[in-house]
């Protein structure tokens, strides 16, 4: 018997109001056997978010403290503050076979593709200007400065998108999920899973 398959490493990115973690939320719930992964975070709470389950908010001397310990698989400030992904966390899902999703921007996104180049990546866009400030102002829960500075930083993190192995226009949110999930499912068809997958049946029909 061949080793188990690893799982796959999906990396998501799209500017802030495009509407990202909604779509991402509504694929997980679709798709159960992926994890997706806390990052850390040198952020405020937003009211409702709760350590550990939106993020791990820590401060900043604690947040350098464990990039200098190595602990991070892919770190990067956006929008002022510290983000970080766990390494020992993502790479034990991905050893148990599991899924693992990855919410982060395009300069994250980035080092995961040179350290882990299996990784899928997708970049969502918002359909129009417009609506991207529509919605990054109806979240309501940011300041004025914050949202403002959050537009000023899109354009930024929309002229990454290119380095992305897939786009999705979120303008109505089922396509835009019903996008993801063909990206999922056209993953999990690959050749190199499925071989290993249907390795019993595969040999049975190529028995003489
Ligand atoms: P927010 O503050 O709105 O939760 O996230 C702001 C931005 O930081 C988003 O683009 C989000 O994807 C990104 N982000 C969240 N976690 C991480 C992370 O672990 N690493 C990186 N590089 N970016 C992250």
């Amino acid at each position: 018997m061949s080793a188990p398959t690893a799982g796959t490493l999906f990396v998501v990115a799209a500017p802030s109001g495009a509407g990202k973690s909604t779509l991402v939320n509504a694929l997980l719930e679709t798709e159960p056997s992926i994890s997706l992964s806390v990052s850390h975070t040198t952020r405020p709470p937003r009211v409702g978010e709760q350590y550990g389950r939106h993020y791990y908010f820590v401060e900043r001397a604690e947040f350098e403290r464990e990039i200098a310990e190595g602990i991070f698989l892919e770190h990067a400030e956006v929008h002022g503050n510290l983000y970080g992904t766990s390494r020992t966390t993502v790479d034990g899902l991905l050893a148990q076979s599991r899924d693992v999703l990855l919410e982060i921007d395009w300069q994250g996104a980035r080092q995961i593709r040179a350290s882990k180049p299996d990784c899928v990546s997708v970049f969502i866009l918002p359909p129009s200007r417009p609506e991207l400030e529509r919605r990054l102002r109806g979240r309501g829960s940011d300041a004025p400065e914050v949202i403002e500075r959050r537009l000023h930083n899109s354009r930024e993190e929309i002229a990454h998108a290119h380095e992305f192995d897939y786009i999705v226009v979120n303008d109505r949110f089922e396509d835009a999920l019903a996008d993801l999930q063909t990206i999922v499912r056209a993953v999990r068809l690959r050749s190199a899973l499925q071989w290993q997958r249907h390795e019993a049946l595969i040999a049975d029909l190529l028995a003489p």
